[in-house]
């Protein structure tokens, strides 16, 4: 089932010109309610579920409400995520919560540079075979 956004815990992101579930949804689904400062998923048919915005949220205020065969029937999920580990949080409906922490990084956040070893790119070679693209067909 889609995410949904809990209007109390959400702030906006304290009005930023972009907040974070806006900048981490793959599909492009959360907006941001200026008049009242709250997000919303404006087309929750389209939501993959795949947890992005749940997991960025820093007021724990989107949740995605899981399938019984993975998530506790009435129960619910919530990540909350640190800079090397991420701690899920499992609340069954009879109020038992459990907790499980994983590591998510071998490498300190920030330290990997994609590039590294990659040679410089070459932009005079755009135009040949190995660079084809929708430009150079139309040409
Ligand atoms: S990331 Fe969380 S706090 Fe920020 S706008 Fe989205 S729901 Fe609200
Ligand atoms: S769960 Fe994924 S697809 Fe759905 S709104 Fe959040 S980030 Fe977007």
């Amino acid at each position: 089932m889609p995410s949904f956004v809990i209007t109390e815990k959400c702030d906006g992101c304290k009005g930023q010109e972009r907040t974070a579930c806006q900048y981490i949804c793959p599909h492009d689904l959360m907006v941001l309610d200026r008049d009242r400062m709250k997000a919303y998923n404006q087309e929750p048919e389209q939501c993959w579920e795949c947890y992005n915005c749940v997991k960025i949220c820093p007021q724990q205020a989107i949740e995605v409400r899981g399938y019984a065969d993975y998530i506790p029937l009435g129960g619910n999920v919530i990540p909350l995520r640190g800079t090397d580990s991420i701690m899920w949080t499992i609340k069954f409906r009879n109020g038992v919560l459990k907790r499980f922490k994983f590591p998510i990084r071998l490498t300190p956040e920030g330290s990997i540079d994609p590039y590294k070893g990659a040679p410089e790119p070459d932009y005079s070679k755009i135009k040949g075979p190995g660079y084809f693209n929708y430009e150079a067909r139309t040409q």
